[in-house]
């Protein structure tokens, strides 16, 4: 298991900073939420973890190790995105086979590895279709799966339940949660959406406009707001 620190970091596109010197010290195991409205930085900020977006200034250190220059797929974490992203030709046995295919993981490895996957995520009998005969949902969970299989350290999830309906986005959200108790990996997961912040989280970071705003559980965070933006934005009464 492993932490992720974040030390002063910046980003700037052009003359435009959008992320102003955050500081973040997430323990390992932990499941972290970043939390805030629509354009406030969140998926900047776990790209510029995952090594998706250069760090303009400060530095991201999992591990222990500072990765500012590590490339994205020797960082020992894995990312699910809002869309599936899913191969539309491979099935999904192949589309959760990928990553450990290109690194040459022995095929009795993988069929092992996807197949435990795949019953986890109640996908056991879906593993030789394409994923044109899925639901949106169980398109989520193979990318989920897809993530798993990979063994990451840490995983990163941005808005991964937004496409689905309220019912699939309940069942997908207890999904993660259970995940977590399961495998116990770090996890740092981005939402726009209090509920999914507040039912998830250890520990939530509220952000407005490239800043951090608070940084605790999500009990303090809706009982104790840090301030006026915190209290309105979590819904606690001011
Ligand atoms: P969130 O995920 O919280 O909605 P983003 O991280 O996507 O926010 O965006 C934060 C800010 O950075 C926004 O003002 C957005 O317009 C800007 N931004 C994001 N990506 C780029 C980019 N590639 N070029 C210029 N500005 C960007
Ligand atoms: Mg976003």
């Amino acid at each position: 298991m492993t932490g992720v620190v974040l030390n002063d970091v910046r980003k700037s596109y052009g003359d435009l900073q959008v992320i102003h010197g955050i500081d973040l010290s997430i323990d390992p195991g932990d499941f972290i939420v970043f939390v805030g409205p629509s354009g406030c930085g969140k998926s900047t900020l776990l790209r510029m973890i995952a090594g998706l977006e250069r760090i303009s200034d400060g530095t991201v250190s999992i591990s222990g190790r500072v990765v500012n220059d590590v490339p994205a797929p020797d960082r020992g974490i894995s990312m699910v995105f809002q869309s599936y992203a899913l191969y539309p030709h491979m099935t999904v046995g192949d589309n959760m086979a990928f990553g450990l295919r290109i690194r040459r993981t022995p095929a009795e490895r993988i069929r092992e590895t996807v197949g435990q996957a795949a019953e986890a995520l109640q996908l056991g009998q879906y593993i030789d279709r394409l994923p044109k005969a899925l639901s949106g949902g169980q398109r989520q969970r193979v990318a989920i799966g897809r993530a798993i299989v990979r063994e990451p350290e840490v995983f990163l999830f941005d808005e991964p339940l937004s496409n689905l309906d309220a019912a699939l986005r309940n069942q997908t959200r207890m999904e993660i949660a259970r995940l977590h108790r399961e495998i116990g990996a770090t996890m740092i997961y981005v939402t726009h959406d209090q509920i999914e912040a507040l039912t998830l989280a250890t520990k939530i970071a509220v952000l407005k406009d490239g800043e951090l705003q608070q940084f605790d559980t999500p009990d303090r965070v809706y009982n104790q707001p840090a301030n006026t933006f915190v209290a309105g934005f979590m819904g606690a009464p001011p």
